[in-house]
């Protein structure tokens, strides 16, 4: 399976994503974390990608199609994957459909997880997550605190706040999405793999939505 999915910032993309990735054995590849973890590694890319993730705006085109290339021509790919945070502007997505071309695939269903603007920033500025990166739990301070503050409940150690989850690099994030990733949502309706799931509810309930959906179109 060759799974998309589309959504704003703090939409529980990545939540769902990782979910989804371990239920059904495949690949997960978020273009947040992996830019991330070429920042952290210092790589030409990392070095090319830190100025417009400080900022909130979109790293250029051509960085992230070389990046998936890269990625979705591996064999771990060969049996399925999930695209997460890929494509976000209508030239990525092109990209994208060439690519799936000449690997003889398509995308089994794109899913689209709608949640309410005004919920969003709440749900990203409260996002925290924790620093041993072989534990990467996830919390928020509202809806699913740890035990004690800023402290992991599964591995103990303390937990952070992603750079660029801070209101104003935010609010560049959310119009950023309006503006060149929304497009994306008429684009896939065309191609009639298009499912929309409401992103605002239960992580457990969202996850059976989602796996329920893809076992009609499976
Ligand atoms: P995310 O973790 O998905 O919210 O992504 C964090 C940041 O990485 C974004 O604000 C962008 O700066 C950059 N980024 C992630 N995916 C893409 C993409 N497909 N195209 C361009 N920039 C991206």
């Amino acid at each position: 399976m060759q799974i998309l999915f589309l959504g704003a910032p703090g939409a529980g993309k990545g939540t769902q994503c990782a979910r989804l990735a371990k239920h059904l054995n495949l690949v997960h590849l978020s273009s947040g974390d992996l830019l991330r973890q070429a920042v952290k590694a210092g790589t030409p890319t990392g070095v090319a990608a830190k100025s417009y993730m400080d900022k909130g705006q979109l790293v250029p085109d051509e960085v992230l199609i070389a990046m998936f290339r890269d990625k979705l021509t591996q064999p771990e790919c060969d049996r399925g994957f999930i695209l997460d945070g890929f494509p976000r502007t209508v030239v990525q997505a092109e990209a994208l459909d060439q690519l799936l071309e000449e690997l003889n695939k398509n995308l089994t269903i794109v899913v689209n997880v709608q949640v309410d603007q005004k919920l969003l920033l709440e749900r990203i500025t409260g996002r925290r997550t924790c620093t041993n990166k072989d534990c990467g739990a996830t919390y928020h301070v509202k809806f699913v605190p740890p035990k004690k503050e800023n402290v992991c409940d599964q591995c103990g150690q303390n937990l952070t706040q992603r750079s660029d989850d801070n209101e104003e690099v935010v609010a560049q994030r959310l119009a950023v999405y309006d503006k060149q990733t929304a497009p994306l949502i008429n684009y896939y309706d065309k191609s009639l793999v298009l499912r929309t799931i409401d992103g605002d509810g239960e992580v457990e309930e969202i996850f059976a939505d989602i796996l329920k959906t893809i076992k009609v179109l499976a």
